[in-house]
């Protein structure tokens, strides 16, 4: 295709360019790099394999090695002085032994699934992430904090208040910096409400993109805050007396260019196809919890004094409620679903949001707007709902339901065992 001709031709006639970094991720969304000798990539890249055995959730020993396809359209210019000279970096694909999408690699799974409503329904599934972080001081500070007990703030901050020479105001700068030579599309930055906490947006996009810059927004702020010699943590609540952090995952659909998510007249300005997907998810609000919360420390975040959700609600206003709908014109028409924390896979979390959307049970709740149920406040209820569940068999297969859940409970165990031993060691996992 054209594409893929266009940037192999680049590929060979740029100089300046000595490799390529080949991405993918794992099950519980682990960005994982290989780099190839550009010379080499040229060549040999319809043939690449690796072994899968390493990599969490991916195949028994048995079956170990995997195929990596190259998508030509997810493909990005690195900066050097952030990066290293002379890289480009593209997402890879993993495919399994007859040519298909490898099942538990959710970003194939996602582009599928994309792909299938478009051809079936004409839809385009649109995302845009709002994903906060923490800047700590120190390199490493999620492993030091084992021994140390806290985190250290790099600014006192709050709310939209910086200047320039904070710290943290000059991390923002270059990440956003960083994001734009790579393509984003920025709209805004800012510190957030938690002293030393940042959030930095950038536009919608198709759900495969939007979940691409995801990793590679939590990549960029982690190698310009290790520069810094600080770390950017995407733990949900790694400070418990203020706000945590979310990824509020922002959906809608487009037919022929037209948001089918708004209607001025409908109720908050949403279409009745956009309510209809909003109650689908409430309904599999319990059942998909464990794939938008993905970590032990995602269920302290969830707490309605400190802006995060648990009520299984819609809402305009409610910062506690699992759905808003925040106020929108015919463009920007869109549903918010808060209950996502930023460690989880984001082509899980975008996955299951819009299947659950699309595909999804309706009408197991009466009245949206009223909390019949909650969201669970530990990982083990969590586990339990998505065990019993028929749709996360129906999302993922058995196979990946159960690799995914026996992820879960391991680290879930882990941290339990870290409890009880060690006095102040939280429930830090490493993403
Ligand atoms: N930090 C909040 C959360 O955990 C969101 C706060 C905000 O965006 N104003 O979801
Ligand atoms: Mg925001
Ligand atoms: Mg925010
Ligand atoms: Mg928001």
């Amino acid at each position: 295709d054209v594409i893929q001709e266009e940037r192999l031709k680049y590929l060979t006639d740029e100089p300046r360019i000595k490799a390529v970094t080949v991405v993918f991720s794992d099950l519980e969304g682990r960005l994982h790099m290989l780099d190839y000798d550009k010379k080499f990539f040229v060549k040999g890249w319809d043939n690449l394999t690796f072994d899968g055995s390493s990599i969490r959730g991916f195949t028994a020993q048995r079956e170990s090695d995997l195929r990596l396809g190259i998508d030509w359209s997810a493909f990005y210019w690195v900066p050097a002085d952030v990066f290293g000279a002379g890289k480009v970096l593209v997402f890879g694909e993993v495919v399994d032994k007859n040519g298909g999408t490898y099942s538990a690699d959710i970003r194939g799974v996602l582009k599928q699934f994309a792909n299938e409503a478009y051809e079936k329904n004409g839809y385009t599934l649109n995302a845009a992430n709002e994903i906060e972080g923490f800047l700590f001081d120190g390199i490493d500070a999620e492993r030091t904090f084992h021994e140390t007990g806290s985190f250290e703030y790099v600014n006192k901050g709050g709310y939209y208040h910086s200047l320039p020479g904070d710290p943290l105001r000059e991390f923002i700068d270059t990440a956003a910096e960083i994001q734009r030579a790579m393509g984003f599309e920025n709209e805004k930055d800012h510190p957030e409400v938690a002293p030393s906490q940042f959030e930095i947006n950038y536009t919608y996009g198709d759900v495969v993109t939007a979940a691409d810059q995801i990793q590679l927004y939590k990549l960029i702020c982690r190698q310009v805050a290790t520069q810094m010699g600080m770390t950017a943590s995407f733990l949900p609540k790694p400070v418990t007396s203020v706000n945590g952090s979310g990824m509020h995952t922002n959906v809608s659909i487009t037919k022929g260019g037209k948001n089918l998510f708004w209607d001025p007249k409908g109720e908050e300005k949403v279409s009745k196809f956009a309510w209809q997907f909003v109650d689908r998810i409430l309904t599999h609000g319990n059942d998909i919890c464990l794939l938008l919360n993905a970590s032990v420390n995602a269920y302290r975040r969830l707490d309605p004094h400190f802006e995060a959700p648990n009520q299984i609600k819609a809402s305009a206003t409610d910062r506690g409620s699992m759905v808003r709908i925040p106020i929108g014109n015919e463009k920007s028409a869109r549903v918010e679903v808060r209950s996502v924390g930023p460690d989880a896979n984001p082509y899980m979390v975008l996955y299951s949001v819009f299947k659950s959307g699309l595909h999804g049970e309706t009408s197991r709740i009466k009245n949206l707007r009223q909390a019949e149920r909650y969201l669970p406040d530990n990982v083990y209820t969590a586990l339990e709902n998505f065990r019993a569940a028929e749709w996360t068999t129906t999302l993922l297969g058995e196979d990946v339901k159960a690799r995914y859940a026996d992820l879960k409970q391991a680290s879930a165990d882990r941290c339990a065992r870290l409890l009880g031993t060690i006095v102040k060691a939280p429930e830090v996992q490493y993403h």
